[in-house]
C-alpha cells in the first residue's frame, strides 16, 4: 500500500472592522440587529444607485497585503462577479480580479515540530458580501444586512500539507488579522470563514490531482474534521480504483458528514468585467510606503524577540503574543519601569490574566496598568507587601481604581517584618496551642506549617513567612 500526503489549500474570507459598509454608508457591522435594518438602495442594488469606494477598506485591505510580503498594488480595479443567487439583490458581486490590491506574498507560521512552514499567496482582493439565506420549513427568509459588508479574501498556494496544519494555518492568520487590527476575526460571528481544497498524492510525488472544495466552515476545529475525513475518504477512494472528481462539498458539523453540493463553478461561469461604475483604485507609493511604515513587528517575529530578548521560555513568549495589545503591555513594563523580565511575565502570564479571564475584560479594557504591575513588583522587591498581598492587590488596583502604593498604605497591608512584633504573635500562638506544640516536640516536624498558618492568620496574612518560620523555630528549640 502506498502512503499518501494531503495537499491543501485555503480561501479565508474575513470581514474588516471599518464602520460603514464598502459602498454606502449604511453601518457594517450588524450582529445583533434585526433583519434588514441597515440597509440602503446601494447595498440593496437599487436602479440607478452608484457605489462610492470606502478608503478605510482600501487601507485595512493593503495593511493587510503588506504583512503578507505582498506587492501592494498602486493602481487596482473593481470586477463584477456576476452569478444569480437569492441573498445577492443585484445579480452580481463587486470583488477583483485579474489586478488586485496585493500581489503575490507569503505567510511564515510556526508548525508543531518548531520549524517555519511557508505558505504562499496566490490572491488577496476585497470585495463585498452578499445577504444571508435563512432556512426554516417551508420558506427561506432573505436579510439584506451583510450586503456590501467589507471583506478580505485571501487565496493561498496548496501548501498545507495535513489537516492539522491548515488548522494551524487558520489560527495564525486569525491572530495576524487581529495584530494588525483589521478585523477582530470573530469565527462564531460569522466574521472569518474559509474553505478548503483538498487532494492527496502519493508521498514524494509533485503533481497536483483533483481537488474537492469544501465550502463555508466558520469554526477552526469542525475544519480540521472535515478535512480530516475526505483526506480519508479520498485515499480510500484511490485505494479501491475510483477517481477524486471536483466536487464541492458541504460539512454536516452535527453529523460529521460531507455532503456533495453541486459541481464546482469555474471562473469562466462568473463572467467578470470591469466594474463600470467604479474609477480604479489608487494607493500612491508614498502611501504604500506610509503604510509599511505603520506596521506593527508581527506576532512571530516578536514571539522570537521575546526568546531572545528578554530570556524568556517558548512557552511563556507564546503567551505574551497571543495578543497585541498583552504584548505591548509586557513591553511597556519592562522597557518603561525597568522590570525584571521574567518576573514580569509571570505576574502578566498568572495574575493579570487570570483577572482578565474572571472579568472577561481585555487587557485594554483594564483599568490596571504597565505602571501599576511595575509598582506591585517595586512593593513585593522592597519587601514592603508579600507575594501574596500582591496578588491580591492587583485585583484590589483594578477594582478600586486607585494606585497600589495608596491602597497599601490605607489598608494597611504592609508586611509586618517588625522581629519583635512577629514574635510577640509567635510566642501567642504557642501558648494557645500546647497540643501542636507538644507534638512538634516530640518530632512532628511537619507541624511547623500549621503553626505558621496560625501566626500568618494572626497577621492580617501580613507577616513575613519566611521570618515567621525562623521565630518559631528559635522559639521552640
Ligand atoms: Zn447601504
Amino acid at each position: 500500500m502506498s502512503s499518501y500526503e494531503a495537499v491543501i489549500g485555503l480561501e479565508i474570507h474575513v470581514q474588516l472592522n471599518t464602520n460603514s459598509k464598502i459602498f454606502c454608508a449604511c453601518k457594517a457591522d450588524s450582529w445583533g440587529d434585526p433583519p434588514n435594518t441597515n440597509i440602503c438602495p446601494v447595498c440593496t442594488g437599487q436602479p440607478g444607485v452608484l457605489p462610492v469606494p470606502n478608503q478605510a477598506v482600501i487601507e485595512k485591505g493593503a495593511l493587510l497585503a503588506t504583512a503578507l510580503h505582498a506587492e501592494v498594488q498602486p493602481v487596482s480595479y473593481f470586477d463584477r462577479k456576476n452569478y444569480f443567487y437569492p441573498d445577492l439583490p443585484k445579480g452580481y458581486q463587486i470583488s477583483q480580479y485579474d489586478i488586485a490590491i496585493g500581489k503575490g506574498g507569503y505567510l511564515e507560521f510556526p508548525i508543531e515540530n518548531g520549524t517555519m512552514r511557508k505558505v504562499l499567496i496566490e490572491k488577496l482582493h476585497i470585495e463585498e458580501d452578499a445577504g444571508k439565506t435563512i432556512h426554516k420549513p417551508g420558506r427561506r427568509l432573505l436579510d439584506f444586512n451583510r450586503c456590501g459588508v467589507p471583506l478580505v479574501e485571501m487565496v493561498t498556494g496548496p501548501d498545507l500539507r495535513s489537516a492539522d496544519e491548515a488548522a494551524e494555518f487558520i489560527r495564525y492568520f486569525r491572530k495576524l488579522v487581529r495584530w494588525i487590527g483589521i478585523s477582530d476575526a470573530d469565527m462564531e460571528k460569522g466574521k472569518m470563514r474559509f474553505d478548503a481544497n483538498v487532494s492527496i498524492r502519493e508521498e514524494g510525488s509533485t503533481v497536483l490531482n483533483p481537488k474537492t472544495e469544501i465550502k463555508n466552515m466558520n469554526s477552526i476545529e469542525h475544519g480540521r474534521e472535515a478535512m480530516k475525513a475526505e483526506i480519508k475518504r479520498q485515499i480510500k477512494e484511490v485505494e479501491g480504483g475510483g477517481v477524486i472528481e471536483s466536487w464541492t462539498l458541504d460539512w454536516d458539523e452535527e453529523n460529521k458528514t460531507l455532503s456533495k453540493m453541486r459541481s464546482k463553478e469555474t471562473e469562466a461561469d462568473y463572467r467578470y468585467f470591469k466594474e463600470p461604475d467604479l474609477l480604479a483604485v489608487t494607493l500612491s507609493e508614498e502611501r504604500i510606503q506610509d503604510l509599511k511604515n505603520s506596521l506593527p513587528e508581527l506576532p512571530n517575529e516578536r514571539r522570537n524577540n521575546f526568546m531572545e530578548g528578554y530570556n524568556l521560555s517558548s512557552h511563556d513568549s507564546n503567551i505574551l503574543t497571543s495578543d497585541f495589545d498583552i504584548s505591548n503591555f509586557f513591553i511597556d513594563t519592562v522597557e518603561t519601569y525597568d522590570t525584571d523580565a521574567q518576573i514580569t511575565s509571570n505576574w502578566l502570564i498568572n495574575d493579570v490574566q487570570g483577572m482578565m479571564n474572571d472579568l472577561n475584560l481585555s487587557i485594554s479594557e483594564l483599568y490596571f496598568s504597565p505602571e501599576h504591575l511595575a509598582s506591585i513588583i517595586a512593593l513585593v522587591e522592597e519587601g514592603t507587601i508579600n507575594t501574596s498581598t500582591g496578588k491580591a492587590l492587583v485585583r484590589k488596583t483594578q477594582q478600586q481604581g486607585k494606585e497600589p502604593r495608596d491602597i497599601v498604605e490605607q489598608e494597611g497591608l504592609g508586611q509586618v517584618t517588625d522581629s519583635a512584633a512577629i514574635e510577640s504573635i509567635c510566642q501567642e500562638i504557642i501558648q494557645e496551642n500546647p497540643d501542636q506544640v507538644e507534638q512538634y516536640k516530640s518530632g512532628k516536624g511537619g507541624v511547623i506549617g500549621w503553626l505558621v498558618g496560625q501566626v500568618m492568620a494572626k497577621s492580617g496574612g501580613k507577616a513575613d513567612p519566611k521570618a515567621v518560620r525562623e521565630t518559631l523555630e528559635g522559639l521552640l528549640k
